[in-house]
C-alpha cells in the first residue's frame, strides 16, 4: 500500500515545517494542493468540518492519550468518537469505503449507495479534520484535560458504544 506511507510522509514534512516555525502562507496552499491531490472530496469535508463543527479532545493531565469528539453544531445528537492517532472512526464513510464493511448488513435503514464505493479511500473526513486540526488550526480544536477517573469512564463509554 503505497497511499497510506505517502500521505504519512506528507503529514510528517508539513508537521517538521510546522515544529521548525517555517510555515508560511505559501506553505499552508501546498498542503492543501497535495492533500487535495490524495483526499479529493474527503479534503473539502474535512475542512467543512473545522468549519462548522466542533472538535473536542480530552486527555488526562500526562496528555498521553486523547478521546475525540466531532460533533455538528446543528445536530448534538450527531457525535463521532475517535482516538487521536488512530486512523478508525465509527461513521458510515468509514465503514463502507475505508473498512468495505457492507453497511447493509449493520443499519437496514441506511441507503447504501454502491457506485461511490469503488474507490478504497484511506481516511474519512473527520479523521483528516482532526489531523488537519492539528496541523493548520489550533483554535478550531477545544482541550479538556480530565481526572483519570472521568477520563476511563468516557474510554468505557466509547467501547460500549462502537462495539
Ligand atoms: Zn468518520
Amino acid at each position: 500500500m503505497l497511499l497510506p506511507q505517502l500521505i504519512e510522509k506528507i503529514f510528517e514534512k508539513y508537521e517538521k515545517l510546522r515544529q521548525e516555525q517555517k510555515f508560511t502562507p505559501a506553505t499552508q496552499k501546498q498542503i492543501f494542493v497535495e492533500l487535495n491531490a490524495v483526499f479529493g472530496d474527503t479534503l473539502k469535508r474535512a475542512l467543512g468540518i473545522l468549519d462548522e463543527q466542533i472538535i473536542l479532545i480530552y486527555s488526562t493531565e500526562s496528555e498521553i492519550r486523547e478521546i475525540v469528539e466531532i460533533a455538528d453544531r446543528n445536530n448534538s445528537a450527531q457525535v463521532y468518537k475517535l482516538f487521536s492517532g488512530i486512523n478508525f472512526c465509527p461513521c458510515k464513510y468509514f465503514a463502507s469505503n475505508v473498512l468495505k464493511v457492507n453497511i447493509l448488513n449493520i443499519s437496514p435503514t441506511y441507503s447504501f449507495d454502491n457506485s461511490q464505493n469503488t474507490d478504497q479511500a484511506y481516511t474519512c473526513e473527520h479523521v483528516l479534520a482532526l489531523r488537519l486540526a492539528k496541523l493548520l488550526c489550533s483554535s478550531c480544536v477545544r482541550k479538556e484535560i480530565l481526572v483519570a477517573n472521568k477520563f476511563n469512564f468516557l474510554l468505557q463509554q466509547m467501547c460500549i458504544d462502537d462495539f
